[in-house]
């Protein structure tokens, strides 16, 4: 197997990222196409193998080259049949054979997981896990995603749900709607989106001087890089916000980690590219709240991996059932 390669797929709503990768988990080619949403999603697997199919042609490469396909989609998804539940965005109906569909356009060993779950593993692969048996993920993005797992294995639950960090409630009465339907998740305070939110919030409330408020008035908007950069530079406004975020992840990464205990909870996605300032603050917070035994043991850390978690924690999923 030593000249043969996995593939690792990241479906995105927008674009979708692929990896050939050696089955040391080293990435040999990685590329995006656009994800084609439309006609009910039913040109997004053919697209996928088509793309697979033209590079390794480009490469001079034999279809046998490659021994399987992992992919990460956004949604809740059964592993063991591949059937993804439920996804807004990308024109399926609910329960699509996702699995099937793909080994069938491209002719080869499939197998899928939830996207989140798919970062962590790559992190647990070759990134800031560093071959942890138990870490939970969590993914600090748009939205706020986790992935978490146990001994080896990402930890699925009944309905394939299990794992959603972002769904935990911080605030019980009167918290923001969330994109699940329920208000005052953890997603809405500690997501890029969320932190915008609690930002603009603060600044609606009149009379606040400072740099965020300037770069507000000079854009017409801010981003959650602006805010982390504010209050860098020491913006009261943008400090009292961070402070609320870093509180809540704090506290429900302490209370996760009291339940499992794992080696390593690692901070991912656009958000955690603030880093030690973020990494430091959350520690702090998770140091009060962390059971003795836990707060000397669980370690938190920054992901390692970037964008290419995803597809490497794909391709980690289909090496290993290639394996079993
Ligand atoms: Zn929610």
């Amino acid at each position: 197997m030593a000249n043969q390669w996995i593939a690792g797929v990241d479906l995105g709503g927008t674009t979708t990222k692929i990896a050939f990768i050696t089955m040391d988990g080293e990435i040999v080619h990685k590329w995006e196409i656009p994800t084609d949403n439309s006609n009910e999603g039913q040109n997004i697997t053919t697209n996928i193998a088509k793309a697979i199919n033209e590079k390794l042609n480009q490469l001079g490469k034999s279809n046998d080259s490659l021994l399987g396909i992992g992919m990460g989609a956004p949604g809740p998804v059964d592993y063991e049949t591949g059937i993804i539940l439920n996804v807004v965005n990308l024109g399926w109906k609910d329960n699509y054979p996702l699995k099937e569909s793909l080994e069938a356009a491209a002719s080869m060993p499939v197998a899928v997981e939830n996207d989140a779950n798919c970062a962590a593993l790559g992190e647990m692969w070759k990134g800031a896990g560093n071959g942890a048996k138990n870490l939970v993920c969590v993914t600090l993005g748009t939205g706020v995603g986790g992935g978490v797992i146990a001994n080896g294995s990402i930890v699925q639950g009944k309905n394939g749900a299990a794992g959603e960090i972002g769904h935990i409630t911080v605030i019980p009465d009167g918290g923001a709607p969330c994109n699940c339907g329920k208000t005052g998740c953890l997603e809405t305070i500690a997501s890029a989106t969320g932190i915008v939110r609690l930002a603009n919030e603060e600044l609606l409330k009149g009379e606040s001087k400072g740099e965020l408020a300037e770069r507000l008035a000079a854009n017409g908007k801010i981003t959650s890089k602006d805010v982390f950069e504010s209050a860098e530079n020491g913006d009261a406004l943008a400090n009292k916000v961070l402070k609320e975020v870093y509180f809540h992840l704090g506290f429900v990464l302490a209370s996760i980690a009291n339940t499992l205990n794992p080696d390593n909870i690692v901070l991912g996605g656009g958000v955690s590219k603030a880093g030690n300032i973020l990494l430091d603050a959350v520690t702090e917070n998770f140091a009060k709240f962390a059971f003795s035994a836990v707060r000397d043991s669980t370690k938190l850390a920054l992901a390692t991996l970037g964008n290419d978690a995803g597809v490497l924690g794909a391709a980690w999923l289909i090496k290993n059932k290639l394996n079993q």
